[in-house]
Parts: C-alpha cells; structure tokens; sequence
C-alpha cells in the first residue's frame, strides 16, 4: 500500500495537533483504530484532577475527522465543568465514533471499542451519548468495567433523561428566583424547544407547577403527544426566538443562542438542557446579560444525568440521586448572584467555582 509521507516542508505548514481550536490543556488523546471491526474512535481525557474521567462516547457521522477531533475536545472539556461545578469527584474526558450508528455500530465494534477503553485503566470511564443505547453500554461490559449507564438488570443506573430534567427544573426554578423574585412558576410562560426524553419530563413538572407551557419540536406527532398528554400549547408562529414568554427551554440542539438569535430572544431566563447553548461562550454570554436576559448555564443545570451515572460508582441510591440534582437549585442561585455581584457572565461564573475546585484540590494534592 503507498503511504504517503509528508517532507519536512509540508510537515511544518500541516495545522498544528497542539494548537486545534479546542485544544485547552487536554491531558491526553487517544485514537483507536480496528481495521477488522472497521473501529475509529477518539478518546478525549481533558482533566483527571478530581476523579477519573468520566463522560459518554457519541457515534456520529462526521463530515471529516478533524470534525471529531474538534467535537471530542469540546465535549470533553466541558465535562470537566460539568462534574467539577457540580461537586462531583469525577473528571471530564468523552469519546467519539466515528461512523453512522443505525448501519455500521455492531456488537463486534462496541466490544473492540470497550477493549481501548479498558486499555486506560480506569482512567477514563464511558458512558451513553448520542447514537449510543443502553444495550450498547451492556456490550462494554462484557469487555470493561470502566463503563456506566448499564441496564438497571444489571446493576446500572438505567435511563437519565428523567434525572436530567429535573435538575433543568430545579435551575429554572432558582433563575426565576433571581429574576422575578418566586420560583413559583404558576402562571410563568414558558417555551420548551424540543420535547424528547428530557423535554417531556421537564413539561410535565412544569405543567403540574401550574405553568403555561409551550412546545415546539420538528416532530409533528411528538408535538400531538404532549399536548395530548401534558395540555401544553403547540407554539405556531414562525420565529421561535421572539416569542413573547418568560422562560425559553432550549432542550433540542446546542448553539441556539448565536449571532442570528441572540438580539431577538425575548424570553427574560434562558434555561434548559441542551449542551453549549451559547455558540460563542463570551460573546453571547455578554450580550444576554447587557439585555438583561438570565442565563442559566447549560453545563450546571443538566447535570442530573452525570448524577445519575455517578451513583453506578459511589454506590449511592435513588433517593441520593434526587437529593443531589436538587441541590442544582442552590448552586444555580448562588452563580447568578456571584455573577451579579462580580459584573460577570453566569457562564463565566459557572466556571470560576469549577476551575477553583480543581485547583484547590491540585493544590491540596501537592502538598
Ligand atoms: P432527544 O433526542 O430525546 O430529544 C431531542 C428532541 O429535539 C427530539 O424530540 C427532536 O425531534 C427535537 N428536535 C431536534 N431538532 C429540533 C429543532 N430544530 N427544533 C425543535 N426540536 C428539535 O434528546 P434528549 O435526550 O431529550 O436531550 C435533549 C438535549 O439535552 C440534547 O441537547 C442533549 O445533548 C442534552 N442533554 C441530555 C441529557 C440526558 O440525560 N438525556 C443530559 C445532558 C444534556
């Protein structure tokens, strides 16, 4: 086979591996690649400060692989966040596959797969993301223990979307403290974009606080269901982001707070479960808090699921589960007000209680 090798020219104006846009002190990266199971998957362990690196693998067809390299150190990163400002002792790290889940994920390729992340010993610890199933999770362990959210038959945590959405619910609850003074939501207009396994619970709890709660999805039956089921309100007009309510959910797809959106969102509290809501973490973050608009950082209230699969670990029960996801509630209140206080974004304040808990605990470890 010809391979081709780069001279020392070429090598020099190749885009530097150090310097990827995402690139943020990432401690290691691992690459993985099975010709016989046709397996290419990125491990991306970003910091193992507090815990082991826990985060879950995404399967996802990539329009390149410098696409899943970018998407592994984001994700991965943000899981660091996610545990650290959450109090957890666990640390951030993600995997991607690339490929497409519904023709060319095989058992034979999960099982190779659990095998790498086997190889690290612990150090990084896989769980379920997009294009990944519970049974799939099943597979990796038969391989590996270094795997959460296994069927709840065999000892595992079992679904986290009903978690996740709780702890949305108890941080919009505490924005709506900030903002209008009651975390009484009776009466609140609130807009759910996207009513899958997290939107659906967060409607219900919003619909039995009294709520008026509208939904809107790009699946018409789905839409049908919930407003069967819940009574919402399908939302009908054509620009979601001017929509004159209180609350806006975005429980669909990240980065919906971007340069298009960002100056018509009406909504006074932006609260929901989608990752990376903000497409661009300062600027966006700046302009909702010059329009006056809360904030409530995506990482820290849809932290439930991480909850949910950490108790796979430290062997804590259900009723521990809802305890800690509650306590979403406090820890939201107290970064808006020490956003506040400090003239900062909530994003950013976010971060400042996550990076100082990692130091502290660096610090701690050196002495
Ligand atoms: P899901 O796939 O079950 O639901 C997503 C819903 O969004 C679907 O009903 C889909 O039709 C809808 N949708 C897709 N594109 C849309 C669009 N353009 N406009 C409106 N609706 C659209 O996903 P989920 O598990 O409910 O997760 C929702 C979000 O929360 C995702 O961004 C996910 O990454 C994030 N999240 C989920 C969990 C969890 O425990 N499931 C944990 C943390 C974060």
């Amino acid at each position: 086979m010809q391979v081709d090798v780069l001279n020392a020219k070429e090598l020099k104006k190749a885009a530097p591996v150090f310097g990827q846009l995402s690139f943020d002190n990432h401690e290691q990266v691992v690459f993985c690649n099975d010709k016989d199971t046709g397996l290419k998957a990125i491990i991306g362990i970003h910091n193992t400060v507090l815990g082991p690196a826990l985060g879950g693998t995404r399967m996802w067809n990539y329009t390149s692989e410098w696409e899943a390299v970018n998407d592994v150190l984001r994700l991965s990163r943000g899981m660091t966040f996610k545990s650290a400002v959450t109090g957890l002792n666990l640390g951030g790290g993600k995997a991607v596959i690339i490929g497409d889940a519904k023709t060319q994920k095989t058992p034979e390729l999960m099982k190779r797969f659990g095998e790498f992340v086997h190889s690290l010993s612990g150090k990084y610890i896989t769980a379920e993301d997009v294009g990944m199933e519970t049974a799939d999770m099943d597979t990796v362990r038969e391989v590996t223990p270094y795997v959460t959210g296994i069927s709840e038959s065999k000892g595992g945590s079992g679904n986290p979307s009903p978690v996740t959405a709780y702890g949305v619910f108890m941080g919009m609850k505490a924005a709506a403290k900030f903002k209008f003074g009651s975390d009484d939501l009776e009466g609140r207009s609130v807009l759910v974009q996207g009513i899958g396994h997290v939107g659906e619970t967060l409607v219900e709890h919003l619909t039995q606080d009294g709520a008026k709660v509208f939904i809107s999805d790009i699946n018409e039956e789905r839409l049908e269901e919930i407003k069967r089921k819940y009574g919402a309100i399908i939302f009908e007009e054509s620009d979601i982001y001017s929509a004159d309510v209180d609350i806006y959910a975005p429980c669909a797809l990240g980065a919906t707070v971007n340069d298009d959106t960002v100056n018509r969102i009406n909504a006074k509290v932006i609260a929901g479960a989608a990752n990376n809501q903000l497409a661009d973490e300062v600027a966006h973050g700046k302009i909702l808090r010059e329009r006056g608009i809360v904030y409530a950082p995506d990482f820290l209230i849809n932290a439930g699921g991480i909850i949910n699969v950490y108790a796979e670990l430290e062997n804590y029960d259900r009723q521990e589960i809802m305890r800690k996801t509650e306590n979403i509630y406090n820890t939201t209140l107290q970064i808006l007000e020490s956003a506040e206080k400090n003239d900062i974004t909530t994003h950013f304040a976010a971060l400042k209680i996550a990076q100082q808990r990692i130091d502290d605990r660096k610090n701690q470890n050196l002495r």
